[in-house]
């Protein structure tokens, strides 16, 4: 799970710039399981940041995927979705709301069906479209 400290040594060792804008996407992903959007995050901080710009939430969010700390899904064709959670889950969007929930996946159950030619899993994802128990 991303934490703010994490984060500020990942981006000090990657040699990338510690900002004040920077440090607020990754408090504001600290801890959350609600999937936010790029747009969301950038809506929720611009009033206390008026210098972010949707490109710096970008651009943070794929310096931490990079650093494995942050998933990047592209669960939608239009919006990417971010997930500070790091374990193996996959994830349910709701064809109508567009909430994202988690969705318990056993990494190592998918590890055993693979075929012969797979040698080590590293990274995957795993999306379910539906409808919500709300929208339902
Ligand atoms: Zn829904
Ligand atoms: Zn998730």
């Amino acid at each position: 799970m991303l934490t703010v400290d994490m984060g500020i040594q990942y981006l000090q060792g990657a040699g990338a710039k510690v900002t004040a804008t920077r440090i607020a996407i990754m408090r504001s992903l600290e801890n959350r399981k609600d999937h936010p959007s790029a747009e969301q995050l950038f809506l929720e901080l611009k009033p206390f940041y008026p210098t972010l710009s949707i490109a710096t939430v970008y651009s943070t969010a794929q310096l931490l995927a990079r650093g494995s700390m942050l998933r990047i899904l592209s669960i939608d064709e239009k919006k990417v979705y971010f997930d500070p959670n790091m374990e193996a889950h996959g994830h349910f969007m709701c064809r109508s709301c567009k909430r994202v929930f988690d969705i318990p996946v056993s990494f190592n159950l998918m590890k055993t069906e693979m075929p012969g030619e797979v040698a080590s899993v590293e990274y995957g994802e795993i999306f379910y479209y539906g409808l919500c128990s709300k929208c339902a």
